[in-house]
């Protein structure tokens, strides 16, 4: 399929801020597209970005069956495994956040709603209608696909999450209003995504993983903070490298193992994750984080 662009913007979507300027240009696989950085905030945008459209076309059942360019893992194979990781993030969200409401955007099958929905009156989002379809026969959540912009919830909610989903939207500046909007006083919105500003990414170059086609916005843990506090958060809590222990991700990461010998992927994994915590000349080594914010 041909990519469609819309216009491309003259100023950064996160500041406003006129002085952008080219950042990379960006070769996976069939995709070519361009990068622009602003020289105020550092935030990293795809521009021309992609019309709503031809993103909405990427997220068929070939993005989750694995045999599309660019592709999503399915975490109904390795449930099992998974759960160790989102129980113990459900254990951290719960020591700010008890019970109520809570909305995960972006919720694919509806696995880890499934898990939080032991405290929480669960709610979903899925552009996928092949995701969101499942996730509706299999949980008890209540899950509409639905592009976000269309979303316009009854309700309020306790917790939002936001799993490596905010670097997929074009203007992530209406979406953080809009979750904080969406949110109860004292309710917290959780965000993954990676630190471009991290050495991980800016020693990787162009060639960094998470310069994909799907990727719109590409932030740091400095300007993703700003937009925060700027949208009316009163604070901020940065998790370095994840918001849950080495052990869940130790387990869930035996969901791939074969045979014997993969044990010897932990020793890559641990020292992944305790370099995580390490900074060199203030930059964080590895681009992993998770922003906690609190209305
Ligand atoms: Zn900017």
């Amino acid at each position: 399929m041909k990519a469609k662009f819309r216009r491309k913007s003259k100023y950064c979507p996160l500041c406003q801020s006129e002085k952008i300027g080219h950042h990379y240009n960006i070769k996976k696989s069939d995709y070519v597209f361009n990068t622009d950085r602003c020289s105020d905030c550092g935030f990293i945008f795809m521009n021309p970005g992609y019309t709503d459209s031809f993103v909405e076309s990427f997220y068929t059942d070939k993005y989750y069956g694995e045999s599309a360019d660019y592709s999503y893992f399915d975490e109904r194979k390795t449930e099992k495994y998974c759960a160790y990781v989102w129980k113990s993030r459900i254990n951290n969200i719960r020591k700010y956040v008890k019970s109520g409401n809570f909305l995960d955007i972006g919720c694919s099958f509806g696995l880890f709603l499934k898990y939080a929905s032991k405290y929480f009156k669960t709610y979903g989002i899925e552009i996928s209608k092949y995701s969101s379809d499942y996730a509706n026969k299999h949980s008890d959540s209540i899950i509409e696909n639905v592009s976000w912009d269309k979303y316009s919830p009854k309700k309020k909610f306790n917790c939002i999450t936001m799993i490596e989903v905010i670097e997929h939207f074009m203007f992530p500046r209406e979406v953080i209003s809009k979750i904080y909007d969406m949110l109860e006083p004292e309710g917290v919105a959780v965000i993954q995504t990676a630190d471009m500003e991290a050495w991980q990414s800016l020693s990787a170059g162009e060639n960094y993983h998470y310069y994909l086609p799907g990727h719109l916005s590409y932030f740091s843990e400095k300007n993703l903070t700003e937009l925060l506090l700027r949208t009316g958060f009163r604070k901020v809590k940065v998790f370095r490298p994840v918001d849950f222990p080495l052990y869940a991700k130790l387990l869930k990461s035996r969901g791939n193992f074969i045979k014997i010998s993969d044990y010897r992927k932990w020793i890559h994994i641990s020292l992944y994750h305790l370099k995580g915590y390490l900074r060199r000349k203030g930059k964080p080594l590895t681009s992993s984080m998770v922003i906690y914010a609190f209305k």
